[in-house]
């Protein structure tokens, strides 16, 4: 059985919901297994507690580790201040081709939401991770470089572009955006989930965008077509509709008939955009859970920040880890212990005792500490 869990404590608030998360997703699986199993945990070292101890921000010892793993959950990590200086989380999901952001997002009763039926919405976001406008491929304007490539355009590609423009560019490969909708379409099947929606804006970026869309219906096709059918075709047993919908619509579409949709695999800057816009529709990040994927490595992850001004307060919202660990187990196949989890936080928030972050959404709520949210959820 691989139990093997390698953990990155995190800056900032890290430590104190590690505190209170590790005991939960120990207990989570003691209780839920009478055959004695646990998990391995093995700490690496990134970010402050690296510095301190080795003189770098992310030992070479660690991606190592991590490239060789199979799962392993971080807490968040500061970006130092300075310039030039690349985000430690972006250095690893490159490094270690992380190339799926998956992100859940549903409602827990009790929580204070800024539309009137949050508990409509039960998605999940499989997020293209590497490529986009997104891999940083840029040039200031009036730069040296950006004034080659605009001759370069100019000259040899017959483009005008005014000479003060700065430029970026949107790279997107059938192979990045076929192994992301192959990613999305297995966790759907695997689920039991009702549809695949490709989002995209195809219409206006046809060769990206629009690229986009053509290879995930082709993978569809091509990988899985005994078990999928498209939007409008009689489904003749198959378990998994795809469709597609244009970025824009979908924003409406979430807000006004979220039941209608369920898995959704979209590209790098979208699913930025789309995944924190479904999460403050269920009230905000302080329960958001993730993970990165690759195709070996899933490495779960808090969506929020160090919060650092609340750090070491003993008030952070342990919510996002301990639902990250969840998902962990889930990915393990241990998904009894997994549900234990969802159910126990689901119990607390009901209760109305929660963390500052919530306590003034949920009218008649009692705010508590980071360690006793843990507690009562353990
Ligand atoms: P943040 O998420 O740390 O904080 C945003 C706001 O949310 C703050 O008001 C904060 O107090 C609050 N908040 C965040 N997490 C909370 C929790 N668990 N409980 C209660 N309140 C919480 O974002 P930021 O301030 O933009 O970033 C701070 C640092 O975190 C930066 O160095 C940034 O680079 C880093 N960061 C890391 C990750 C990551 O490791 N994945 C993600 C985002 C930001």
């Amino acid at each position: 059985m691989q139990n093997r869990v390698y953990y990155i404590e995190g800056d900032g608030v890290g430590p104190e919901i590690w505190s209170a998360a590790r005991p939960i997703i120990n207990a989570a699986v003691e209780k839920s297994y009478a055959d004695g199993r646990t998990i391995e945990w093995v700490e690496l070292l990134a970010g402050e507690k690296a510095m301190q101890e080795q003189g770098e921000y992310l030992p070479e010892a660690t991606l190592t580790a991590l490239g060789q793993a199979r799962f392993a959950m971080k807490g968040p990590l500061t970006t130092p201040v300075g310039s030039g200086f690349r985000s430690l989380n972006v250095t690893m999901r490159q490094s270690l081709d992380l190339y799926a952001c998956i992100r859940p997002v549903r409602y827990f009763q009790g929580i204070a939401s800024p539309v009137k039926h949050p508990e409509r919405v039960d998605m999940v976001i499989f997020r293209e991770n590497t490529e986009d406008v997104y891999a940083g491929i840029e040039w200031e304007s009036g730069s040296d470089e950006v004034k080659k490539l605009i001759a370069f355009l100019r000259e040899t590609m017959g483009v005008a572009l005014d000479a003060t423009c700065g430029v970026g560019i949107k790279p997107m490969t059938p192979k990045g955006s076929k192994r992301l909708v192959r990613r999305a379409i297995r966790f759907a099947l695997d689920q039991g989930r009702k549809s695949v929606t490709l989002v995209h804006k195809g219409n206006i970026m046809k060769y990206t965008e629009g690229a986009f869309r053509k290879w995930g219906y082709e993978l569809a096709a091509d990988e899985f077509g005994d078990v999928t059918f498209g939007e409008g075709e009689a489904q003749e047993g198959r378990p998994l509709e795809i469709r597609d919908r244009i970025a824009d619509a979908m924003f409406q579409e979430v807000l006004m008939r979220p039941e209608q949709y369920d898995v959704i695999a979209t590209t790098n800057l979208n699913g930025d955009y789309l995944s924190d816009a479904l999460a403050a529709q269920v009230g905000g990040l302080g329960l958001a859970p993730g993970v990165n994927m690759g195709d070996t490595l899933a490495l779960f992850e808090p969506t929020h920040g160090t919060a650092p001004t609340i750090a070491g307060k003993d008030m952070a919202n342990p919510g996002s880890l301990i639902l990250s660990g969840a998902m962990l187990l889930d990915h393990m196949g241990w998904y009894e212990a997994g549900e234990r989890i969802r159910k126990a936080v689901e119990t607390v928030i009901t209760q109305k005792q929660v963390t500052v972050d919530l306590a003034g959404q949920i009218p008649g709520a009692t705010r508590i500490s980071c360690s006793a949210f843990g507690d009562l959820v353990g």
